[in-house]
């Protein structure tokens, strides 16, 4: 077996993704030692418990000591509190990471509070709408994209005259994310923080305001909406049960593509109304059919599942209106 990418890995914030990303980098051979500190004590004692980290420790700035990599998996707006608290037990040189949802104003946050580390920012696009550490689980990143998004401008120790320790920093965290099993992509964070706002925080807002509309919806009681929750509207469910603190901070911190994709989105949707108001049958049948070419390209693209509804067993997940979804 290789030696493994990197000696020690210090984790802060060890639930969903920190825990995965142990598991997976296990798994994968592709750390020596593990460290971990979290802000919860229940959290930590769960890590103790699962036997995720070779040491739980009572700081930030602890766990990191002696690390090669520091990974930051808080929420967004954590990100910037954790750095600052773990700041003095991170090293010169070392190379620091996160996996948060929005890149731009992360990326500030930690090279504000590390100027002497080598920041790569990046992002798992991949998740589960559970929290936590017993949620992880070693192939979360498998055949996913990894999207590092490496500083255009390295920070001062390491500037135009010799950045080629940053690029080699580059090079190895897209070697440990290929050991995780996902593809990895290079990007520049504001592009990054345009397009995860137009396929993942669009779509978890609308769900989350469909959901909570639906829930007080007059004349259609709670009890109605639970029974004949129908495919539609239960993978919305789905959906709008993702992390309410982590989602709180996605919109604060990439609130200005949100709100230019949100515009956007509400032009279309006035369009769509037009079209059903005004019996306008082409258009949508030209909309639904692109739609629907755009999903058959995720699947063939090996994104998601061809399975009928999700791959879900139909003999114990149908409703009454389940066939006409
Ligand atoms: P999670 O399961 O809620 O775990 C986060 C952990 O970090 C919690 O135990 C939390 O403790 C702890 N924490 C909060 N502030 C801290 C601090 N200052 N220092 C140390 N620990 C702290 O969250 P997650 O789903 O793994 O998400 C972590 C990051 O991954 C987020 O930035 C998110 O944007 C990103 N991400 C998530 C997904 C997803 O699907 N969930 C996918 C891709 C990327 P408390 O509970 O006490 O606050």
């Amino acid at each position: 077996m290789s030696p493994p990418i990197y000696q020690k890995m210090a984790v802060i914030g060890c639930g969903l993704i920190g825990s995965s990303m142990i598991r997976a980098a296990r798994a994968a051979g592709a750390v020596g030692e593990v460290a971990v500190f979290d802000a919860s004590e229940a959290a930590r004692a769960r890590i103790v418990a699962l036997g995720y980290a070779d040491r739980v420790a009572d700081s930030a700035a602890d766990a990191c000591r002696g690390a090669d990599l520091v990974v930051f998996a808080v929420p967004p707006m954590a990100m910037g509190e954790a750095a600052r608290a773990a700041a003095p037990g991170i090293a010169a040189g070392v190379t620091v990471t996160d996996v948060g949802s929005v890149k731009a104003a992360i990326a500030a946050a930690l090279i504000a509070a590390l100027p002497d580390a080598l920041v790569i920012p990046g992002h798992p696009i991949a998740g589960t709408e559970q929290s936590g550490p017993d949620a992880g689980f070693a192939e979360l990143f498998q055949n996913r994209w990894t999207i590092l998004t490496p500083q255009a401008q390295v920070q001062a120790p390491y500037q135009a005259a010799d950045d080629t320790p940053y690029q080699v920093a580059v090079e190895r965290l897209t070697d440990f994310w290929t050991a995780l099993g996902a593809n990895v992509e290079l990007m520049d964070a504001a592009h990054h923080d345009l397009v995860l706002a137009v396929t993942s925080h669009l779509p978890h807002l609308i769900a989350y305001t469909i959901v909570g509309a639906a829930a007080d919806l007059e004349g259609v009681t709670r009890g109605e909406v639970m029974k004949y929750s129908a495919g539609g509207f239960r993978d919305f469910t789905r959906i709008a049960a993702s992390d309410p603190t982590m989602w709180r901070d996605v919109f604060l911190t990439n609130k200005d593509a949100v709100l230019e994709v949100l515009g956007r989105f509400t032009e279309d949707l006035q369009a769509m109304s037009r079209a059903i108001r005004w019996g306008e049958g082409d258009k949508l049948f030209d909309q639904f059919s692109r739609t629907r070419e755009i999903r058959r390209g995720i699947i063939a693209a090996g994104q998601e599942s061809a399975a009928p509804n999700f791959g879900r067993d139909v003999r114990t997940t149908e409703t009454p209106d389940t066939k006409s979804q």
